[in-house]
């Protein structure tokens, strides 16, 4: 440990007092670094913990309570380490923000207790794969790396107890938030779209300053790594300075970026650590969109050293990840594809932008203030049919009614599957990719996409 991290640790210890709110993934392995570390913890949970998350904190010997948050306690706290999952506008946000206690979230609680290399990775779309992507990539070379943030296991649970020299970490604009002195050593911003605008005031721009959030603290001697062609991305970097170096990637032609496809569609990586060239076409994952993911994974691993073939073998043997653009099975010489993840209008943009054959479209759930106009262009070129599949589809039949694509409206998963079989013939596509959140039929996106995998699987019976 740097001496700079020893004194921190010793002025945050003489905080004693650390308060958990949200016990999940996250809070729980906060509150082991944080007993740990010598603080007396408290977690308090207004829903219901889940019961492996108790028998942790049991067994640990660290107080808890759910279904309340007991004030006089929180209060009482030196520092919150709070739940990404809980906005600053509840109840109990707002009782901690009025009498100035400071919060923070896991991620730079953690950072204070370990010098390990931090790959952080932002974007509002594409994280997930990018994360793993680069975590296979990092594994696979036989690094000692740990996954974390939100996906994997805690990252403050990993320091407290099986540390590893470094971890790759995928970031909501939510954990940003509360980041103040951490540092990443590389930094990666995947894209910039509206999303989440609900805890930002409605104001895009906050959501943008959350996400360059994961920039600050960083050094000459630390890397940027971003998409060239964002606009939001690019107007952002006008405005702002940052010491780090920047590694931009484009999908043009374009040696100035330290990753670009040439004309020989070979997609090009280099980096003042190594470089490497491999055709696009010995990518695992498909889709312009997985071209930027693959891009920022590999911009990783060249910066970290990593021996070119094992770049190449891990860029080519990736399996993908379950619910983006997840094959479902084929029925009939139809093909189903789940790509339930797809949340937002630009997820299913990226998705129908991938699809070279025609196209059944499921959309539908919980809209967020859905702008169809951003698809349409893809759905006349490539959707022979939509399924609109929700509690209420007004919106989309609306829409997509003058068209001249057919719509039609299903209020279950059971009954969206039915009216796809019907529409699509050999050779089609079916892609469930609803631009919309799940909660109107299903309990999560991964429970959708279960759902309708289990239904396919069903066809084919
Ligand atoms: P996130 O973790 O940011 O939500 P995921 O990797 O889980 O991102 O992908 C979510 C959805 O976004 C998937 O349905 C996928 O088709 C789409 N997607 C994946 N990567 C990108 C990207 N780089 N740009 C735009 N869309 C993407």
């Amino acid at each position: 440990m740097s001496l700079q991290s020893k004194v921190m640790e010793n002025n945050h210890t003489s905080q004693r007092r650390i308060v958990v709110l949200g016990a999940g993934e996250s809070g729980t392995g906060a509150a082991i670094l944080a007993k740990d570390k010598g603080f007396d913890v408290f977690v308090s949970d207004y829903g219901n913990i889940s019961p492996r998350y108790k028998e942790t904190l049991d067994r640990e010997g660290i107080a808890w309570e759910e279904g309340q948050h007991s004030l006089d306690r929180i209060l009482a706290a030196d520092e919150v380490i709070k739940s990404p999952g809980i906005a600053d506008t509840t109840a109990v946000m707002q009782k901690v923000i009025s009498k100035n206690i400071p919060v923070i979230s896991e991620i730079e609680f953690a950072g204070r207790y370990t010098d390990s290399k931090m790959i952080c990775i932002t974007g509002s779309n594409g994280k997930t794969t990018t994360t793993l992507l680069t975590y296979h990539i990092l594994r696979h070379a036989g690094l000692d790396v740990g996954l974390a943030g939100n996906v994997g296991n805690s990252l403050a649970l990993q320091v407290a107890r099986d540390p590893h020299a470094c971890y790759v970490i995928e970031l909501s604009s939510f954990q940003l938030d509360n980041m103040y002195d951490f540092k990443a050593n590389i930094a990666v911003i995947m894209n910039i779209t509206p999303d989440h605008l609900d805890r930002y005031d409605y104001k895009m721009q906050n959501y943008v300053n959350a996400k360059f959030r994961i920039l600050q603290n960083m050094t000459p001697a630390d890397a940027f790594i971003f998409w060239k062609d964002d606009p939001v991305v690019s107007a952002q970097l006008k405005k702002i300075s940052t010491e780090a170096e920047m590694f931009p990637f484009t999908a043009k032609d374009e040696e100035t970026c330290a990753a670009y496809v040439d004309a020989e569609n070979d997609l090009i990586i280099s980096t003042p650590e190594s470089s490497l060239a491999m055709p696009r076409a010995d990518l695992a994952l498909n889709g312009i969109h997985n071209l930027y993911n693959s891009m920022a994974a590999g911009l990783s691993a060249c910066l970290l050293n990593i021996r070119k073939d094992d770049i190449r073998a891990a860029l080519s043997d990736f399996t993908g990840v379950e619910h983006r653009l997840e094959p479902a099975g084929t029925t009939g010489g139809v093909e189903w594809i789940n790509d339930s993840k797809a949340t937002n209008v630009n997820s299913c943009w990226y998705a129908l932008d991938s699809m070279t054959k025609p196209t059944v479209l499921i959309l539908g759930g919980k809209d967020k203030g859905n702008d169809y106009n951003e698809i349409l262009p893809l759905v006349k070129e490539k959707v022979k049919a939509i399924v609109a599949m929700g509690k209420d589809n007004t919106k989309i039949i609306d829409f997509f009614k003058d068209s001249g694509i057919e719509v039609r409206d299903t209020n279950s998963l059971a009954d969206a599957v039915s009216e796809c079989r019907s529409l699509a013939c050999p050779g089609d596509v079916v892609l469930l990719s609803p631009c919309c959140a799940s909660f109107d039929l299903f309990s999560s996106y991964e429970d959708r996409g279960r759902q309708f995998k289990a239904a396919v699987a069903e066809l084919s019976e």
